[in-house]
């Protein structure tokens, strides 16, 4: 079976647009973007989703949040607003099974669904 692509891009394994990284977790530009700030924040730690993350012990949420406003200094956009979201299973659309936060900014992002 493939290796999921969040892992082999959080080893370093494929080439990508790495906006910040730290021991735990890493941001990168979204292959599709959909906005003019997009950028994924995953765990290197293959976590499947925000239901497997908040089953877990520990304080892994709270550095995340925390690795989150980071990105968002980062690329410019703590102070005009962004949206950050998950999707989790299929309702909602989640292709890829790696926990992924998106972090969207950079223009008006309009309502929200
Ligand atoms: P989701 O629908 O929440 O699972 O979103 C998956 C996101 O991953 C989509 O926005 C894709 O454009 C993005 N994506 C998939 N493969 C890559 C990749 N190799 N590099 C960057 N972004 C990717």
């Amino acid at each position: 079976m493939e290796e999921c692509i969040f892992c082999r891009i959080a080893r370093g394994d494929v080439p990508t647009g790495i906006v910040l990284e730290d021991e735990r977790f890493v941001a990168f530009r979204d292959i599709h973007p959909k906005a003019p700030q997009h950028v994924l924040v995953v765990p290197r730690e293959h976590i499947l989703s925000l239901n497997d993350l908040g089953r877990r012990p520990g304080d892994i949420g709270h550095l995340l949040l925390q690795f989150i406003v980071k990105v968002a200094e980062r690329v410019g956009v703590e102070e005009s607003g962004y949206r950050v979201l998950t999707n989790v299973g299929p309702d909602a659309g989640q292709e890829v099974e790696h926990l992924h936060f998106h972090i969207l900014g950079g223009e008006d992002l309009g309502d929200f669904r």
